[in-house]
């Protein structure tokens, strides 16, 4: 019944996990060396996607996601706040967390931090040493040897060129034999400071692909089901797992691979280099609520690029509204119990929509869609028996799925948006819009108290 694109074939292929009813799940984490921007966020949410989908078709998920918290990026970042790596990496680990439960992404089993493994890691290259996959340099790395796994380039669908020749590695200018070889531990060097690890073959640390490739197996074993990750992780990132994986097991490694693709801003990617970027700290003091981000980020097929704009914040507030809204004028039609009560006819198509490749675009036309048609029979006072419970089972699996229709409870992105006008008008001293804005908010339904940590909202 499910489907998915897997880009190791690139073919939409039926989707059967290796052991019935459970599916194992790894996606790759951040790197927490700075606050994660909603670029990566559109990576994890639409992991989370896949996870909802592979939970709705009634398969049990074991889902690990790791933690990048040793590579270049957080060492450097340290030494030049001169902060000891782990201050560093747990600040924002914690950060992370934050964000994943604001944005209302179903935690992970397991989040493996990559300086909690390395023994794992050690073993895994002494493996690849011993089976001819890799060597060693002087300066106590050790490089994986591309040329000796043929299939290399498979999920990329690269091809690279015969590995050069074996006398370039005498000289002084390259220590790995082919350009392609890379490393699977990096000898110590002085900028490293006291971020280090003895190996048999010396001091140093781990490279990022084999802390993925490690950290998987160990919590998934040598062959599981599917690995995720952004468009820019499959390469080299993912092939150079597969190459390690395969090669220290003599088994396959994953079956499906799933690559979602970059959100972008003005035709760019989002990314930390160019500084085109929002964190989620930065939208929520925009006033995004999880709801619009969710939307924002959910409402394109995850294979295509989306682009991300301040201005379509209304729009996505308009959605939200009209959901909200929805889902209370159908509370107030029915009158039953929804014991009983079974899903319309449109529930069939919403969910083969999420099946086939996870087209969230289409699922949500047809929500959309016989969400107009409903509404138009509760305009007419012309709902059928039972109909308006049939659509509340219906929303409940929409929201499961897509989490965009906020709790009753939650705050409403206009009491946001008033909310922050209101802390600026404070901020400028001008009382008397700051007092304007509080009598709008109460006739909103909403009571504001000024504390010395700051203003708190409550509902009336
Ligand atoms: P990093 O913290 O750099 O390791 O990235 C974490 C995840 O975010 C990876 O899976 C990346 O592929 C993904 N990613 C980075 N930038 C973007 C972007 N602009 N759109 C979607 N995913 C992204
Ligand atoms: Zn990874």
């Amino acid at each position: 019944m499910l489907q998915f694109y897997n880009s190791l074939t690139r073919k939409k292929e039926s989707f059967k996990p290796l052991k019935e009813g459970e599916v194992s799940l790894y996606t790759c984490g951040p790197t927490v060396y700075d606050e994660a921007h909603i670029g990566n966020f559109r990576t994890f949410m639409f992991e989370d996607l896949l996870k909802r989908v592979l939970i709705l078709s009634g398969l049990d998920v074991k889902h690990i996601m790791n933690i990048t918290d040793v590579d270049d990026k957080t060492i450097k970042r340290a030494a030049d706040q001169n902060m000891p790596l782990q201050e560093l990496t747990e600040k924002y680990t914690k950060m992370f967390y934050d964000d994943l439960e604001w944005l209302k992404i179903i935690p992970a089993d397991d989040y493996p931090l990559a300086t909690q493994h390395v023994d794992g890691m050690i073993s895994m290259i002494a493996s690849l040493l011993e089976k001819g996959h890799a060597y060693k340099d002087d300066d106590g790395s050790v490089y994986f040897k591309v040329a000796s796994f043929p299939k290399y380039g498979q999920l990329s669908h690269l091809i690279f060129e015969e590995q050069q020749s074996a006398d370039r590695m005498a000289s002084d200018e390259y220590s790995k034999e082919a350009a392609q070889d890379f490393a699977l531990w990096k000898g110590w060097k002085d900028d490293d400071g006291n971020v280090v690890w003895d190996a048999p073959w010396g001091k140093g640390r781990p490279g990022w692909h084999i802390e993925c490739s490690s950290m998987s197996t160990e919590y998934l074993g040598d062959h599981f089901d599917i690995h995720c990750g952004g468009v820019d992780n499959m390469f080299p990132h993912h092939e150079n797992e597969i190459a390690q994986s395969q090669c220290a097991s003599g088994k396959p490694f994953v079956n499906t691979w799933l690559h979602s693709e970059h959100l972008m801003v003005e035709g760019g990617k989002m990314s930390k280099s160019e500084g085109n970027y929002y964190t989620v700290n930065e939208l929520k003091s925009q006033g995004f609520t999880p709801e619009n981000i969710r939307y924002q980020l959910l409402s394109g097929h995850y294979r295509t690029k989306i682009n991300f704009s301040l201005a379509k914040k209304q729009e996505g507030e308009k959605i939200v509204k009209r959901l909200s809204e929805f889902k209370a004028r159908l509370k107030a039609e029915s009158n039953e119990t929804k014991l009983g009560a079974e899903f319309p006819k449109e529930y069939q198509l919403f969910q083969e929509n999420l099946f086939c490749d996870l087209d969230t675009p289409n699922a949500l036309a047809v929500f959309f869609d016989y969400m107009r048609k409903i509404n138009r029979k509760i305009d007419n006072d012309n709902m059928g028996e039972g109909e308006a419970s049939a659509a509340l089972l219906f929303i409940e699996k929409f929201n499961y799925i897509f989490g965009i229709i906020p709790d009753d409870n939650a705050i409403p992105g206009e009491i946001i948006n008033l909310m922050n006008e209101r802390e600026t008008a404070r901020l400028e001293k001008d009382w008397a819009l700051a007092d304007e804005i509080r009598s709008k908010i109460d006739s909103l339904g909403w009571n504001v108290k000024d504390t010395q940590s700051g203003s708190k909202l409550s509902k009336k």
